[in-house]
């Protein structure tokens, strides 16, 4: 009996992958995995041909509020929720993200970490971003540095409710202000769970900062925003941040950061340690006009999510227009480590071995880009979105 297989999929053009440019490739893919990518000068007619452009990994997103219309912390309905999102980023480019919550009471992010684990948001249909795993970002935070989120849910860290946590969830990422009461021990508990540790919405000083990294924070949430900022004689956070070897999240949408502060930063941390972000809100892949983050009642311009009082909440763009961006700032910079910054950076930081590249034995999530970093195609686990 011959058992029919299913089509096997193969792109053949220019691969960005692991910081270089390879020559032209036949990229092999079958049964959702990459299983083969082999120089080839000519494509076989049967291929994929992208002759204008580049192959690169599928995009990878630390921080994502929502997106479509969908807030993730204050969704009624959080499977179906996770699942909207997840097929929302997908169209544009993004193949795997960390469903990112704010700070809330106990009990929801109890909720969204049971909701929001590695694996959900699948759906029968696979056109859908992969879960990474939850970001919880906050309630451990300076009220001083708070930018959106509720002062009413913020609050000290404890042990009890990070070991909630990690029975419930455990998230992929926890954002927290390592100067909080409770902080160093739940910085503590949370690296030796294998739980990525980010220091943002916090004042704290270049030494408290340096302890954290100590403990095992591995990433800044957001660099420059929700800080104070550079100072030549006291550091503080980002100059802590900036001169350690953590992974530094930054959003990219030319209103948080001067496209001349993504340089600087490039620049002295190198694409191994930059992890672009959205930061979307549910306002991302929308029209302008009202949304929500949490309980809270935002508007949208269609590229940032302000409060009413004019406080920045986040952006309206997702990682690809992020990434475009900073292809138009950083002209110089190869294509191959520009896109490491949303990809294999964040992979690594995550440990995982099988995303963010493009090599034989990683999952089959991809983009074509043009020459600008537009996205012409996306494949989602080796099948190609139409
Ligand atoms: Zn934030």
């Amino acid at each position: 009996m011959t058992i029919p297989q299913p089509p096997r999929l193969v792109l053949w053009g220019r691969v960005l992958t692991d910081g270089r440019e390879l020559p032209f490739c036949r990229v092999q893919v079958a049964a959702g995995r990459i299983d083969g990518v082999e120089a080839a000068s000519r494509p076989q007619p049967s291929d994929v041909v992208v002759d204008a452009g580049w192959i690169a990994p599928g995009l990878i997103d630390l921080q994502v509020n929502g997106a479509g219309g969908v807030d993730l912390t204050s969704a009624s309905d959080r499977p179906a929720a996770v699942c909207q999102v997840a097929r929302t980023l997908a169209l544009h480019g993004v193949t795997s993200f960390c469903p990112t919550i704010v700070s809330a009471p106990p009990e929801v992010i109890l909720e969204c970490l049971a909701a929001y684990g590695p694996g959900s948001g699948r759906t029968d249909r696979s056109h859908a971003a992969d879960v990474l795993g939850t970001h919880v970002e906050g309630p451990f935070i300076d009220p001083q540095h708070r930018g959106i989120h509720a002062p009413e849910a913020l609050r000290a860290a404890s042990r009890d409710e990070v070991m909630h946590w990690l029975t419930a969830g455990p998230p992929a990422i926890v954002t927290l202000a390592p100067e909080r009461p409770g902080a160093l021990e739940a910085i503590d508990l949370l690296s030796a769970a294998g739980v990525v540790v980010s220091l943002g919405h916090s004042g704290a000083d270049a030494e408290q900062t340096s302890t954290a990294l100590g403990a095992g924070a591995r990433m800044a949430t957001h660099l420059f925003n929700g800080m104070p900022p550079l100072h030549h004689r006291r550091p503080g956070l980002v100059g802590a941040l900036l001169a350690s070897a953590a992974v530094l999240g930054l959003i990219a949408d030319g209103v948080h950061l001067d496209p001349l502060v993504v340089d600087l930063v490039v620049n002295r941390a190198g694409s191994e340690r930059v992890a672009l972000v959205s930061d979307a809100l549910a306002a991302a892949g929308e029209p302008p006009g009202m949304s929500r983050l949490g309980d809270q009642s935002l508007v949208s311009d269609g590229r940032t999510v302000r409060r009413a009082d004019g406080t920045l909440a986040g952006c309206a763009l997702l990682l690809d227009e992020c990434l475009a961006n900073v292809r138009a700032w950083l002209p110089d910079m190869p294509p191959g480590q520009l896109v490491d910054m949303a990809t294999r950076t964040p992979a690594r930081l995550l440990g995982l071995t099988r995303k963010g590249r493009v090599a034989a034995g990683c999952d089959a999530d991809l983009v074509v880009l043009d020459a600008d970093f537009h996205i012409q195609a996306t494949v989602v686990r080796g099948e190609i979105l139409a």
